[in-house]
């Protein structure tokens, strides 16, 4: 009841429904804007995660990326297809995503052709043969919303070379950049660049009705851009990824630890915690450690350190500590 009433008079939300290796995703509710940021679980389980935080996938609006490793990316298309809602990319984003799902192949326009009829029969055939819900997670759900024929009609108009089945195709996409803030009906996004190894990495401050929530997870380390833009937050939701003694004498092969440690990998909870003890301005009323590591991080640790950092300035209206989890969404916070 306390969360309804509550609801019934807060419009910004915020929800973690997964974070770390296996999938990153989280709701944040603005106004009368809702949107994804990253879509790292299947769509089937993003919806499954959503209707148990009490938010209905059908109001989703947008999708905005933040790199397009696979545990931000996963259900990305499948779900972005489904709803019919645009996705947000950096451009460098946006094109190493197709080049990730584009299997390299050449064929002549008139094999294409040939392609795209099948591939229509066969979806066709599909639907003929099922037609109820619950679809795999791979499968792509187009024929749902379109009807294969009138599938391969858009496809077709909206650019020659693409066969109907294109695994990259999307409802529509938008580009921004870095340090360009944009705004997505009442939510307005802050893209800044973060340090890690994908082809054009970001980080966002998202604002709604005055409320300032920070995302900051994939960084190798804190760069003075980060920083700057991690100030006067209502929210921030940081990387605390590994410990660096488990990281060291855990399982991972020595080129993978090299990777995890690199200026291009993933925040330590030490370096989370020297942010947040030197440099973090202790303004949020919530702070979410996020993106922890199962094999090389323990939520407690990452608590701990945290803590230690954040020595005296929590309390029930600042810095409520939160660990986003993997494996189920973490209660909404609500502004
Ligand atoms: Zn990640
Ligand atoms: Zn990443």
């Amino acid at each position: 009841m306390h969360r309804i009433a509550r609801y019934a008079h807060t419009m910004v939300r915020f929800t973690v429904l997964a974070s770390g290796s296996k999938g990153n995703c989280t709701v944040v509710t603005g106004g009368r804007t809702r949107i994804l940021v990253d879509a790292g679980l299947s769509c089937r389980e993003i919806f499954r995660r959503m209707k148990l935080a009490d938010e209905e996938p059908g109001t989703l609006d947008a999708i905005v990326v933040t790199h397009e490793h696979q545990d931000h990316v996963n259900g990305l298309a499948v779900t972005a297809r489904k709803l019919g809602i645009p996705v947000y990319f950096t451009e460098g984003t946006h094109r190493a995503w197709m080049r990730w799902l584009t299997p390299r192949r050449q064929m002549t326009y008139a094999q294409w052709l040939e392609q795209c009829r099948k591939q229509a029969a066969a979806r066709q055939a599909e639907d003929d043969a099922d037609g109820v819900e619950g679809e795999p997670d791979e499968g792509d759900g187009l024929a749902e919303t379109y009807g294969a024929t009138d599938l391969m009609a858009r496809a077709v108009e909206a650019e020659p070379m693409v066969p109907a089945k294109e695994p990259t195709w999307l409802p529509a996409v938008e580009y921004f950049q870095a340090g360009r803030a944009f705004q997505i009906g009442d939510i307005a996004v802050s893209p800044f660049t973060i340090p890690h190894d994908a082809a054009d990495p970001v980080g966002f401050v998202l604002q709604a009705e005055g409320v300032r929530m920070g995302v900051a997870t994939d960084l190798g380390y804190m760069p003075p851009n980060v920083k700057a833009q991690l100030k006067g937050l209502d929210l921030l939701l940081l990387e605390s990824n590994h410990d660096l003694e488990m990281l060291r004498d855990g399982p991972y092969p020595w080129s993978v630890k090299q990777r995890v440690l690199s200026r291009v990998g993933h925040l330590s909870n030490d370096a989370a915690s020297e942010f947040l003890k030197k440099e973090y301005d202790g303004q949020a009323t919530y702070v979410i450690l996020a993106h922890l590591s199962e094999s090389n991080n323990l939520p407690e640790l990452a608590r701990v350190a945290a803590e230690r950092a954040l020595e005296g300035r929590a309390s029930l209206l600042a810095n409520q500590l939160l660990l986003a989890e993997q494996h189920q969404p973490l209660s909404p916070v609500y502004f």
